[in-house]
Order: C-alpha cells, then structure tokens, then sequence
C-alpha cells in the first residue's frame, strides 16, 4: 500500500519552491514492527517547524540574552531580534503603520488579551461555528450568539441584523478566518465591511488561515488579528495579536509585573503604580525572544515563497482527500456551506462504519495511527457547538465525534493516498489489530511501539503501565 517515494503534487516549477519542514523523513513505528514514514495529517492541530525557521533559532541561540533588561551586548542583541520581530509580524498581517503588535503565548492568549481590553458594557457578537478560544475570551462582557450560518452571504445578514439589533455602545465582532472544522473560509472583508457599518470593531481570529493565504488586516477593514506561531511553522510557544491601540492603549494591563509597570512607590502602606504605554503594558515578565523571532521568520519565509507555490501544493492535496473521502462508502465529510467552497485543507468527516460495526470514531483514529503511521484528529475540535450542528447534518451514528485530516506544506500525495487506502480497509474489514477501549482512549494491545531514544521508556505500552499513569495496560 505504501508508495517508496512521495507522489509529486501540483504543477512541478511550483512544487520545488515549497519549503521544507523539519522532520520530513520521520519514521514512526507501527504495531506490526515495522516503520514507516510519518503521514502527518494533522497540520490544523500544530504545523512542523520550517527548516529554514530551524535554522534561523540556531543562529540566534548564541545571543540569546534577556529582552529590555541588559546593558550586554547580547541583552543589546536580544532586544533588537525581538523588537524587529514585532516589525516582522505587523507587517505580515498587513496591519496599518500605527498598529500595535503584541507577543502572546498564542491565539487563545492573543483573544483572551483582547477580552480584558474591551471597554465596559462593549457587545460581542459572535457565530457558534467558532472556536473555543474565539467564543469564550468574552466572559464577562454581553455577548451575542449568532447560529452556524447556511451561507456565507447569510453569515453576512445575520451579523447585520444583529447589529442592528444591539443595544448601544462599543460593539466587538469576532470573525473566523478559516475554520478548523471544515476549513472553510468565512467572508472576512464582507463581515467587517458590515460590521463597520454599525461602528463595530473586528477581530479576526486567524489561526486556521495565516499559514495558506496573505492576510491584509488595514485593507479588509479588520480591527484586530490574533494568531499563532505553531499554526504557522514556528512552535516555540509565541503567538501575537496586532491592531488598533486605542482599547489596548486605556487597559488594565492583562498581566501585572515587570515590564508592565513603569514606576512602582509605595504611599500609605499600599503599592502605587504607574503603568507602562504600549506594547510593554500587555508584555509583563520576560519575553519570549526565541518565539517571536521563529514567528517573524515563519512569517517571511511564507511571504517569499509565494503565496501561489502555497495554495496550488495544498490545494491539489485537498482536492485529493475531498474527493477520495467522497467515494468511500459512509464516510461522510462535513461542511458548513455548498461543496467547493473557498476553503484551506482541513476535512472533517465522520465513518458510519467500520468491519460491520457502528465506527467508533476515536478506535479509527487509533488503528489508522497504530496500523498505518498516520496522524489525524478526533472528536470535536475545541469546536462543540460546530461539530454537533454540523453532525446533525449528516446520517452518523456517534454523536458528538468527528474525524480530522488536514494538510500543509510537510503533506504529500502518498499521505493522502495512505490516508484514503487505509480508511477504505478499515471501513470494509476493521482493524486488524486488537484495541482495548480505556477511559483515555483506545489501546492496541499489545503495543510494542518503541519511543525515541531520548525518552526514557522503551515502548508506548512501558510508558501507560507506570503506576503514575492512568489508562490501559497492555
Ligand atoms: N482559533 C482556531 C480557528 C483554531 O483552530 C485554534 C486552534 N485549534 C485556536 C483558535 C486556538 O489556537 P491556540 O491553541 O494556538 O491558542
């Protein structure tokens, strides 16, 4: 079933600029002994790192040093990488010159930095087709709760009526760029036009769509971008939000401490502070130099490949799995809107079956992991509301369980081609290997799957019978 050498995707001028990603050769064991390539298809989770940002965090190892904190030279070289990073990235969102650009842990952090950052009795509106992050860095403000919409032009109504509809005062949309559902990607110019139009403010949760396509935050009309370095080939633990300054600028700082604080006193047996400007007043503690330069060059390095040598490798590979999950018999893909939609390569899908039985969505994803070497996502994506509504759509038997595969540019054809081939197998006969059902997931039992070297146990199955881990035993 396995093809020695990866089948070549899109037109081939095009193919020999996508970049390389670290870790591409990978061989991971199967439970039959053997090894076997690694088919990463789970890129909407967490991207490889990009050779070329690998490179790039080695160079600047050396000189790494405190951030804003050291008159050494190193300190001195620290400062300026990251500073210029925060350049970097406000320009890779196409933010306005006057934008702010703040480093966060990632999108989750970015949205929940916002969410503390919105004037008092602000509106927020939002589609229950968001993620977790983007529907829930809002507690504590009124929210308003649109459904998962038929279209995107309906997307477009339902914010307009409810915009209309709103009480008065400050009023924040959040948008989805792509959704890490279905990939789909969600009207983002039309959405803001609409939500100017009221005098709202946007932002626009790109951590599905900054690695496939460019983002242009001042020409769409977006208020705020938060995304994330390890959706974007860069996971050293950084993430950003960039944007207008005003309701950043009037804030409390998101976190207290060093950095945040400008002057410290003490008056009457109480701390007095002075609160820095911005970015420092959202950037307390020591910041993460080593993730926003990664992030900065991630952001580059896709910007110069060309974002036609990105779509043309990820979209032939999307076409191949949208197509080929289309011909096996109950598998049935997810989707907000009509087939063909403009969307990145992420394909959610249920299995009705599999070897006879009702599938159990998670036993698929273990097997095609365990039998096959293949990486892909289950159960409902840090998207409930998205996955049960869209479920409901389609003839399943699991409720609340979804399948994941999405690509990127560490994906092949062979990937895909295994992926499909293995799902077919599964859904005719079921795995060949014996599982057992755990509450943490399903087992292959036994499980004789060496670790790499550097962890201390020798297989999966050593790691689960430690007396400190809960789950199965072989
Ligand atoms: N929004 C979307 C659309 C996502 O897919 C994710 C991650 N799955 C997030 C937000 C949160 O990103 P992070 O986990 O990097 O904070």
């Amino acid at each position: 079933m396995l093809t020695e050498h990866p089948v070549p995707t899109g037109p081939t001028h095009l193919q020999d600029r996508v970049p390389r990603v670290v870790g591409s050769g990978l061989t991971v064991p199967l439970v039959t002994g053997q090894r076997v390539p690694y088919a990463n298809l789970d890129h909407a989770a967490s991207t490889p790192c990009l050779v070329e940002v690998g490179q790039a965090v080695e160079r600047l190892l050396p000189w790494y040093s405190s951030v804003h904190r050291g008159t050494g030279f190193t300190s001195r070289v620290a400062t300026l990488t990251y500073e210029r990073a925060r350049d970097a990235v406000r320009r890779f969102v196409g933010a306005a010159p006057g934008a702010t650009a703040l480093f966060t842990r990632n999108t989750t952090d970015a949205l929940n930095l916002l969410g503390r950052a919105l004037p008092p009795h602000t509106t927020v509106i939002r589609f229950a087709a968001d993620h977790h992050a983007a529907l829930l860095a809002w507690r504590g403000s009124r929210v308003c709760r649109l459904g998962v919409p038929a279209s995107p032009g309906q997307a477009v109504g339902l914010l307009a009526g409810a915009l209309a509809d709103a009480p008065r005062g400050p009023k924040l949309v959040v948008i989805t760029g792509a959704s890490n559902v279905t990939g789909e990607l969600w009207p983002v110019a039309a959405l803001a036009e609409a939500a100017a139009a009221h005098g709202a403010r946007t932002v626009l949760d790109a951590a599905q769509s900054a690695a496939h396509g460019p983002l242009d935050i001042a020409a769409w009309g977006v208020d705020w971008v938060a995304l994330s370095g390890h959706k974007m080939y860069a996971p050293f633990g950084a993430g950003a939000l960039v944007g207008a300054s005003d309701w950043l600028a009037g804030a409390e700082p998101y976190l207290a401490g060093g950095g945040a604080s400008a002057r410290v006193a003490e008056a009457e047996g109480r701390e007095t502070v002075l609160w820095s400007g911005l970015p420092h007043r959202h950037e307390a503690g020591s910041p993460n130099v080593v993730g926003a330069y990664a992030m900065a060059v991630a952001g580059e390095a896709l910007s110069a490949t060309g974002w036609d040598v990105i779509t043309a490798h990820e979209r032939g590979l999307a076409a191949r799995l949208r197509d080929g999950l289309a011909r096996i018999p109950g598998v049935c893909p997810l989707g907000m809107w009509e087939t063909g939609s403009p969307a990145v390569g992420v394909v959610s899908f249920g299995v009705s079956h599999c070897g006879g039985e009702p599938a159990d969505q998670r036993l698929v994803a273990t097997a095609l992991s365990a039998e096959h070497g293949i990486g892909i996502r289950d159960g409902a994506f840090c998207a409930h509301q998205a996955v049960r509504a869209l479920l409901c759509r389609v003839h399943r038997h699991q409720p609340g369980r979804a399948l994941r595969a999405s690509i990127g540019l560490g994906t092949t054809a062979e990937h895909v081609d295994r992926l499909l081939s293995a799902l077919t197998e599964l859904v005719a006969h079921g795995p060949r290997w014996t599982y057992r059902n755990t509450p943490d997931g399903w087992c292959p039992v036994p499980d004789p799957r060496p670790l790499p070297d550097f962890l201390e146990h020798r297989t999966l199955a050593a790691e689960r019978a430690r007396p400190e881990q809960k789950g199965c035993t072989p």
